[in-house]
């Protein structure tokens, strides 16, 4: 039998090229939220995939982005260079349609820390012609030396595999550190706020304001139930209706969908309710960010 491999691998891209769809993809299940903005993404994340041959640990990370100037950002940034710390590899993740000057930048983080990086050409279903990937890839491998190049489809799940694969080979010998079917390292908590995030960030679409957080105030099992109070931290008195909607139809409609899908992830039936509330200008306030749970790890 040949040896066992284990180690960390970076997902690493711009914001909105669909890491956290190809991480969820990969695992088989939701542990990332995904949408159309870019930043969805706040916290350190990890995947855990297990195979007959290798256990791969993935890190989502937030997008590398420019605006350092409010705390979140920096906040952010900072996340962002630290999971390139102690992996074994990365995946840059880039849109197939699009190279762009941020993609430019992980990039050049990447060759800073000198590891081994395999380039995933995401997106590939939305190639109208197909023509055009092979002199894409040609010129996507003029800009580093990548290990390997998998155009595939996170959405579809097409060539996954293949890209699992060659991350596979990157891999250090080592026995696994997780038990075989551990997913992720979260806990059922932090991944009860994402949730409820993800639908507020889904619904409210382009009305949506950045400074949004959502707390678990109280996560207690009870008479087999579990019991979630969540708490929607907005930065504006303005905001509140928009997030409450309509007769407070835009958060039933938040909480049903978060409530769903936890009971889908934890196997189990759940009572959500939800609360929001205002706190002027946390995100620009390192202290309020420590508080809500933003801490460097
Ligand atoms: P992240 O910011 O890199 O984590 O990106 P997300 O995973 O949140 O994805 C951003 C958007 O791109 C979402 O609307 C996804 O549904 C979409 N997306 C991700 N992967 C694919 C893909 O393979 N094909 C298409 N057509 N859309 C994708
Ligand atoms: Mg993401």
């Amino acid at each position: 039998m040949s040896a066992y491999h284990c180690g960390f691998v970076a997902l690493v891209g711009r914001p909105n090229v669909g890491k956290s769809t190809l991480l969820n993809r990969i695992l088989g299940q939701k542990i990332s939220i995904t949408s159309r903005r870019p930043q969805t993404t706040r916290h350190r994340v990890l995947g855990i995939r297990t195979s007959p041959s290798a256990q791969t640990i993935y890190v989502d990370t937030p997008g590398l982005h420019r605006g350092a100037r409010r705390a979140i950002n920096r906040y952010l940034n900072r996340a962002a260079r630290d999971a390139l710390r102690d992996v074994d590899a990365a995946v840059l993740v880039v849109d197939g349609l699009r190279w762009t000057e941020e993609d430019d930048l992980v990039l050049e983080s990447l060759r800073q820390a000198a590891i081994p990086v395999i380039l995933a050409v995401n997106k590939i279903d939305r190639l109208a012609d197909k023509s055009r990937l092979l002199p894409q890839l040609e010129t996507l491998s003029g800009k580093y030396r990548f290990e390997q190049i998998v155009p595939l489809s996170a959405l579809r799940g097409d060539n996954v595999d293949a890209l699992e694969r060659a991350v596979e080979l990157l891999l250090p010998e080592s026995e696994p550190y997780f038990p075989q079917d551990q997913v992720t390292d979260r806990s059922e908590r932090f991944m009860a706020a994402e949730l409820v995030r993800e639908k507020l960030f889904r619904h409210l679409g382009q009305e949506l304001p950045y400074g949004l957080t959502v707390e678990i105030e109280r996560f207690k099992e009870e008479q087999g139930l579990t019991h979630i109070n969540a708490l929607i931290w907005v930065e504006q008195a303005s905001h509140k209706p928009m997030v409450i909607g309509r007769r407070g139809a835009l958060l039933k409609q938040v909480g049903t969908e978060a409530r769903r899908d936890m009971e889908a992830a934890f196997g189990r039936k759940v009572f959500l309710q939800l609360w929001v509330k205002v706190k002027e200008g946390w995100a620009d306030d390192e202290r309020a960010l420590h508080s809500l749970g933003y801490r460097d790890d």
